[in-house]
C-alpha cells in the first residue's frame, strides 16, 4: 500500500493500468477510485470489477459487517505490517468501534486504497500475469540459465522491436 502518494500528486498526470485486464486509465491528477480501479494491500492495481466475490462496497462497510474476532483477525492479517505499535492495542481492544478506530488512525485512507488481499484476484493467484508466469517457468520448471536463454534470444532477433513483431 503506497497511501496514496503514488496516486495523488499536485498537478501531474497519472495513470493507472489495471493487472488484469490491462485497462488502462490516466489524466490530470487522475485516481484510481475515479477510473473504478482499486489497490490491494499488495499494491495490486486493478477494476473494481475483478475483485472476488462482488467485493462492490466500501471497505469499510464490509469491515464493519464482520464479528469481532473475525475483524481483529483480519486486521492483524492484512494490515498488521502498517500499523506498528498499534498492533498491540488491536489486540487488546474488546469491540468493533475501538478496533476500527485504532484502524483509522494509523491509516486514515485504508477503506478506500487498500483493498484485503482476499478479495484480491491476483493475490488468490485467480489472475496470473505473464510476467509471473515466465518467472515460474524459469525458475521452477527450466533447467537452464537465464543467461544462456538471453544469449539464445540475442542470436534469434536483432531488437526489441522484431521480437514483439513476429508473427506467433
Ligand atoms: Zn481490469
Ligand atoms: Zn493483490
Amino acid at each position: 500500500m503506497k497511501i496514496r502518494t503514488n496516486f495523488v500528486s499536485n498537478s501531474s498526470s497519472s495513470s493507472f493500468v489495471c493487472e488484469v485486464c490491462g485497462e488502462a486509465y490516466g489524466g490530470w491528477d487522475a485516481t484510481p477510485e475515479g477510473a473504478n480501479m482499486c489497490e490491494c494491500v499488495h499494491d495490486h492495481v486493478m477494476c473494481t470489477q475483478h475483485l472476488i466475490d462482488k467485493f462492490e462496497d466500501s471497505i469499510e462497510h464490509y469491515i464493519r459487517s464482520l464479528p469481532l474476532e473475525e475483524l481483529r483477525q483480519l486486521i492483524i492479517e492484512e494490515y498488521g505490517r502498517f500499523l506498528g505499535s498499534s498492533l498491540e492495542e488491536i489486540q487488546q481492544a474488546d469491540n468493533a468501534d475501538t478496533l476500527i478506530r485504532i484502524l483509522q488512525k494509523r491509516m486514515p485512507y485504508f477503506y478506500e486504497s487498500s483493498i484485503p488481499a482476499r478479495f484480491c484476484p491476483i493475490c488468490k493467484l485467480e489472475s496470473i500475469s505473464d510476467g509471473m508466469l515466465l518467472k515460474f517457468i524459469l525458475r521452477d520448471h527450466l533447467q537452464i540459465e537465464r543467461n544462456v536463454l538471453e544469449q539464445m534470444l540475442r542470436g534469434q532477433y536483432k531488437s526489441s522491436e522484431e521480437f514483439w513483431n513476429r508473427k506467433s
